[in-house]
């Protein structure tokens, strides 16, 4: 009995043991062949597609600008992994003319990636696109690609690539456009760029002289690489075509103030340029200001908070000076000045663009959390006497909403662009306005030693002193700045704990 039940026993172990071992056996085999099946079907299309194994993501989002979607496609396979974005709209011709650039990109890198992977390289490759939408006052948008791809081994490429798009009316622009195909312009632009990448200090030792003739020649071709803002005339150039060893392909801006005699009636600067001074209005500066600001505010005493003037009696005995500082952020500029504020455990106040922190929500929040007080500034810089109340509510309701977005906190004050401002302006800031009684001219003279003579000879109890957080010379000379008002007795305050 005992034997026989041992033998049934390991008789049925047997069994189990052999059915689990073909159960194995089968089910390996159906996974090997599936994959291979897999693989064999999608090996047709491979160019189009990209390799199998690890999946593809796309992604569409809405962009912040209205009409711009972003399209997102990310590979992870170890191969040719790669994280693409590009900028897609409602347009068949503009959305055919980036695809067809990205496919361009993929297709290079991925050929490459595949010709490595059989020569049996270690996996070491990576491409990037990224974008920026760079927006211009006559509804084009400049977006602009950069590539980044890297193919294992040598250091990688880089390159840029504007498109142009109205999102409005679908409409895309070339170099052509600006200058109305005038030729006596072209040759003026060539010799502005060729000037200013001469003049250029992070090109200065790499730059290759025949080849900035050559890459300068008054030839539309060599501009049609370009962006558009209402500060400036952006040109990318290729990496290496002019200069050596610089990171990255040169980019080239001139500001508008320079170029804006070539350009064509509808993209020279928005029309709502100040009276006296048409040529100032252009620049982002608050230049027209003294002449704009005297007929409202006294100009003995222009400073003003909320609606009422500052004329204290000066009872206490601490003086307190109030710095300000407009038109940014600026990634590089507003960073040096909160950290030499820094130094000094000075508070100031920054009047922002409404654009710019839309750009630049990083630096925003920064100067939130270095404790300065926020102030709007409107969005796009305009006169904002010279339009309709809607119009200049919405200049500022949208630039206190990214405010508070960005940074979490109130825009707590209002500065008009130019000083500008009138019974409207004030009733639709709904913030209290502040002027200023210390115009340092930064924007003019962009002279480090000159911004501490204005502040030396204006600056006395109470004052608010006007600054640009977008000049590096401002940056510069803002340590001497500090260290004289702290050696003279000041106090730092924001304008709202200005009493
Ligand atoms: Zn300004």
């Amino acid at each position: 009995m005992k034997k026989t039940a041992r033998r049934r026993r390991s008789f049925w172990i047997d069994v189990t043991f052999s059915i689990t071992i073909i159960t194995l056996t089968v089910a390996a085999i159906y996974l090997i062949f599936t994959t291979h099946k897999q693989e064999a079907a999608a090996s047709p299309d491979k160019q189009k597609k990209k390799a199998t194994a690890p999946p593809t993501i796309i992604e569409t989002i809405d962009s912040n600008y209205p009409g711009i979607k972003i399209i997102t496609e990310t590979s992870n396979d170890p191969f040719a992994p790669y994280a693409i974005q590009y900028p897609q709209s409602i347009h068949t011709a503009f959305n055919e003319e980036v695809l067809t650039y990205i496919n361009q990109a993929k297709a290079n890198y991925l050929v490459i990636m595949k010709e490595n992977k059989k020569l049996g390289m270690e996996p070491d490759g990576e491409l990037n696109v990224s974008f920026e939408t760079l927006t211009h006052h006559s509804g084009n948008y400049s977006l602009v690609l950069m590539t980044n791809m890297f193919t294992g081994g040598k250091a990688g490429t880089s390159e840029i690539r504007s498109f142009h798009l109205n999102p409005r009316t679908g409409e895309s622009i070339a170099i052509t456009d600006l200058l109305g195909g005038n030729q006596k312009r072209l040759e003026k632009l060539s010799l502005l760029v060729k000037e200013a990448i001469l003049e250029d200090a992070a090109l200065e030792n790499y730059l290759k002289q025949e080849a900035v003739e050559q890459q300068t020649k008054e030839d539309w071709s060599h501009f049609q690489n370009f962006a558009i803002t209402d500060q400036s005339l952006i040109f990318y150039f290729k990496e290496d075509s002019f200069a050596t060893r610089v990171a990255g392909p040169p980019v080239i801006a001139l500001p508008v103030e320079k170029v804006k005699h070539l350009l064509v009636n509808r993209f020279q600067a928005r029309a709502v340029e100040p009276v006296k001074e048409p040529s100032a209005g252009e620049q982002q500066s608050e230049s027209p200001v003294d002449e704009q600001a005297v007929p409202e505010e006294e100009s003995s005493n222009p400073v003003a908070v909320g609606n009422e003037a500052v004329n204290e009696p000066e009872e206490s005995t601490v003086k307190k000076v109030a710095l300000t500082f407009d038109d940014g952020p600026d990634p590089k500029v507003t960073t040096q000045i909160i950290d030499t504020l820094q130094k000094y455990d000075a508070k100031a106040t920054f009047f922002m663009l409404g654009s710019r922190v839309e750009y630049y929500p990083e630096i925003a929040k920064q100067v939130a959390e270095a404790g300065h007080e926020l102030g709007n500034h409107s969005w796009h810089h305009p006169d904002l006497t010279k339009m309709g109340a809607e119009k200049a509510r919405n200049e500022i309701l949208r630039t206190s909403g990214i405010i508070e977005e960005v940074t979490g906190k109130k825009a707590t004050v209002f500065r008009p662009p130019y000083g500008a401002v009138n019974k409207q302006v004030r009733n639709v800031a709904g913030l209290p306005v502040v002027l200023w009684d210390v115009d340092t001219l930064d924007w003019k003279h962009r002279d480090a030693d000159l911004l501490l003579e204005k502040v030396k000879s204006l600056t006395k109890d109470r004052s608010i002193i006007l600054m640009h957080d977008i000049h590096q010379s401002t940056a510069q000379g803002l340590d001497a700045v500090l260290d004289y008002l702290q050696n003279e007795g000041y106090v730092f305050v924001t304008v709202s704990e200005m009493d």
